[in-house]
Order: C-alpha cells, then sequence, then structure tokens
C-alpha cells in the first residue's frame, strides 16, 4: 500500500515537479532520491522508511536540528496573532524590530542596521543595490563594480548569479548584470592588481563568503581577510561578507568573520538565522553607513520585499537565537567540528584515495585523489559516486565537483554529538571504500 503511494508520488513528481538545482534527466530517470516525511535531531526520515543523518543540515541550514516543538509553536502563535503585515513606508511590527536590534548586539564589527529579505540570494542582491545606491548619495555614482572571487556562489538572483564566480552557474543563462568581475581566490594582490586594472574609482565593493561553502569548502589561510579590508581600506571600497552559510554558529563562532576579526561594512545571511524553518535573510549594514544614508537620502529607499520582516519568520528567527545561545550550540560546534577532523583524518589514513580533509566548526571536506603525494585526481570525479553510496547506507552529504575537485562537502546540525559524529564517520569510510574498491 505504501509502495503504490511512494511509486504514485513519485509519478507526480517527475510530471510537475521542476526541482531547484537537479539534473531534470536524473529527476526523470529515477523519480525523486528521498521523499522526507519526517526530521527529529540530526536524521531525516523518508515515506519508505528509510532514515538518513542530515550531514549537511539539507542545505547547510538546519543548524539547530529537525523537528524543534518549541519553533513550531514560535510560528503558531506570531501566525494567529499577527500572519503577516507590511515593513513599507515605516509600518512595522515588534518580532522584526526585536530580531534588527538582536542582530546588532551580536553581528561583528558595528554592523547595526538590517534590511529584511526572504534569502541569501534576495540578500545578496539587496547588498549590491544598497552599496551602488550609497556611492549615488555620496556623489561617486561611478563606483558601481561589484568584485567576487572565482570560486565564489552568491546565489541565483540576476545579481547573485552575475557575482557568483562559479563558472557553470553563470553560463546557465545567456545575459548577466553588468558591472561584475571575479579575481583569484586567495590571493589578496590579485584583488589589488583587478582594482588597479579595472580603475578603483569604479570599483564599489568587494565580496566574498568567509568560509567557501558550495564552491568546495576553502577556508581562508592565516592573515587574508585583513590583508583584504586593508585593500579595500586603502581604495575606499567597501567590504562585503557573505555569510549565507557560515553566519548563526556554522564554524564553531557567531560568525565566520569572527575567527578573522575582520569587520565589514556590510554583511550578507539567510539559512541559519532560522534554521531553515522559515525563509528569511537580510544584509546588515555598518554605523556609518547607516549615518550616511539617514543624512544624504532624499525620497524614498526603492527596494524592498512583500516579505521584507517577515513577522512569523523574524519571531522564528528570534527563537532560533535562543535555542542556539541556550544549548551553546556555537561551543558545541566548535568541539564537534573538531571530532568531525579527527574522524576525517582517521578516514584519510584508512582510505587511499582520500587527500587533504579540513573543518571549521561544523563545515569540513574531504577530497578524493588518484595520488596523495601528487594529488592527482581522477579523471572522473569521484566524490559524487561517494555520496551516492553513502545516501544508501544512511547519510547525506554532497560532492563538488565544479573547476577540477572531487570533493565531498559536510555541515552537519550544530546539534550532533560525538556518537553521531562516529557514525557519521564510519559510513562515510565505508562509502569511500565501497568506492575505492572500484578502482584498485
Ligand atoms: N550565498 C551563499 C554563500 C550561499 O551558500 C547561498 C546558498 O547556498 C546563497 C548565497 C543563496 O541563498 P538562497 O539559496 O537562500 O537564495
Amino acid at each position: 500500500m505504501m509502495k503504490d503511494y511512494y511509486q504514485k508520488l513519485a509519478d507526480l513528481d517527475k510530471k510537475h515537479f521542476l526541482h531547484p538545482t537537479t539534473s531534470i534527466k536524473q529527476q526523470q530517470e529515477n523519480g525523486p532520491e528521498f521523499i522526507f516525511t519526517e526530521g527529529k535531531g540530526v536524521r531525516l526520515y523518508d515515506l519508505d522508511g528509510r532514515s538518513a543523518i542530515d550531514g549537511l543540515s539539507s542545505l547547510w541550514n538546519v543548524n539547530i536540528g529537525h523537528g524543534r516543538d518549541e519553533i513550531a509553536q514560535t510560528a503558531y502563535d506570531q501566525m494567529k496573532t499577527l500572519g503577516y503585515s507590511s515593513c513599507f513606508a515605516t509600518f512595522s511590527n515588534e518580532p522584526a524590530i526585536q530580531l534588527a536590534a538582536k542582530l546588532a548586539e551580536i553581528a561583528p564589527g558595528n554592523l547595526s542596521a538590517t534590511f529584511f529579505t526572504s534569502g541569501g540570494s534576495e540578500s545578496n542582491d539587496t547588498a549590491y543595490k544598497l552599496a551602488r545606491h550609497y556611492w549615488i548619495l555620496k556623489g561617486q555614482p561611478e563606483r558601481k563594480k561589484i568584485i567576487s572571487r572565482s570560486k565564489s556562489y552568491h546565489g541565483v538572483a540576476m545579481g547573485a548569479t552575475s557575482a557568483t564566480g562559479l563558472k557553470p552557474f553563470r553560463d546557465f543563462t545567456n545575459s548577466l548584470a553588468p558591472d561584475f568581475c571575479y579575481v583569484d581566490h586567495f590571493s589578496p594582490e590579485a584583488l589589488r592588481e583587478k582594482i588597479e586594472s579595472e580603475n578603483p574609482e569604479t570599483v564599489a565593493a568587494f565580496i566574498a563568503e568567509p568560509v567557501q561553502g558550495a564552491g568546495g569548502l576553502h577556508i581562508a589561510p592565516e592573515g587574508f581577510f585583513k590583508e583584504i579590508r586593508k585593500i579595500c581600506d586603502e581604495y575606499g571600497i567597501l567590504f562585503i561578507t557573505d555569510e549565507v552559510i557560515t553566519g548563526f554558529g556554522r564554524t564553531g563562532t557567531y560568525f565566520g568573520m569572527d575567527h578573522y576579526d575582520v569587520a565589514p561594512d556590510m554583511m550578507c545571511f539567510a539559512k541559519g538565522v532560522t534554521s531553515g524553518y522559515a525563509q528569511l535573510g537580510g544584509v546588515m549594514i555598518s554605523e556609518d553607513i547607516h549615518k550616511d544614508l539617514i543624512e544624504l537620502s532624499e525620497g524614498t529607499l526603492l527596494h524592498g520585499y512583500t516579505y521584507s520582516g517577515h513577522p512569523m519568520a523574524c519571531a522564528v528567527a528570534l527563537k532560533n537565537l535562543e535555542i542556539i545561545e541556550r544549548e551553546n550550540l556555537i561551543e558545541n560546534s566548535r568541539l564537534m567540528g573538531l571530532e568531525l577532523l579527527n574522524g576525517f583524518k582517521q578516514v584519510q589514513k584508512q582510505r587511499s584515495i582520500v587527500g587533504d580533509v579540513r573543518a571549521l566548526g561544523l563545515m569540513g571536506a574531504v577530497e578524493v585523489v588518484k595520488n596523495k603525494k601528487t594529488n592527482e585526481r581522477f579523471e572522473d570525479p569521484l566524490a559524487p559516486k561517494i555520496v551516492t553510496e553513502a545516501a544508501k547506507r544512511g547519510l547525506i552529504c554532497r560532492s563538488v565537483v565544479f573547476d577540477q575537485q572531487d570533493t565531498v562537502v559536510f555541515a552537519p546540525p550544530l546539534t550532533i554529538n560525538q556518537g553521531e559524529i562516529k557514525e557519521l564517520i564510519e559510513i562515510l569510510n565505508d562509502a569511500i571504500l565501497a568506492v575505492e574498491k572500484t578502482v584498485a
């Protein structure tokens, strides 16, 4: 009976559901890999009776884990009292005000005011528009260009796609937003050269993820962001951080930038702000920029989403932050991140096809190599096969194969414990072993 229902849903999925970031052919051939019905803690359960460790917190976002009654109750209470009201034209609501104030308390540097969106892509587009608007107000309208990094991922709205360094995302469409350019990954000197070659007076901002997620989980080398901040200051360019993944405890500190002791001028956030229980994102701006906007603005700030400052989403975010703090999840992320890295190192010792392993808090990666000494890669990446083998064994993770990479990435919920890390590592080791045997 249940099998019939599963099949019926799978058929409807194929016929009517156009999935985000999914191979259409694969969907048509195989149908949905999982039809999830429930989540509890670090685990997801599917209609077919299977369960899996959610090794990526779904999309790097379910920081407090699945199935939280408190969050459901908060959403219910807020929806009952005020399900929605607009924040346009100075209208406001309590949860949005409280959340904006809370964010000012916890954010790096002197970020002090928040523009709310519904997710990370909207946050990125908002940041670029705000940066350019700021320069118009400052009497430097020729400052339009946004510089980003070659392996960056900033989302799929038009600005966010255009800022995304990963070429396949940009090649998906054949017309992008103008005034975006890219620099090589971890070289401050490359940024300086790019600014010079583009003409510094035409550059509005530089944007970077504190730790890159979708682009293959790259952790900045020591001193990188301090150098970046210096260069931005030297040329009077705004420094925007994209903390959509790294925010809210993911890397073992509240924000990714806290590791580097560098204050951005603007910060994009989303995902972990609600742990995925509601659609919310935002852009924070520094007190200095806010003061300038207040002083120089005339007329209306002509940018706003219907759901900017959505009361239910903001109430959920406040409860989510309360849980993160009450349960010391940021410290757990740091400690369990070390466990995860230790586990990766054991796998690296045992498996012949594992190269570099790395983690910062609960953001981690395992690289697949043909030759550990030379770092030579397999012609056909093996990471996707490892991900499939892991899913069969009850672990969800993701492969990154852009730019000749062959990497499996992880970001489990910040609630994960030692036993669950051990289980994750055992499944990973088995999955890699299964794939290793096919190339031995
Ligand atoms: N920025 C970064 C760093 C991301 O990782 C993502 C999504 O993964 C985005 C922006 C886009 O966020 P959203 O999918 O919520 O639009």
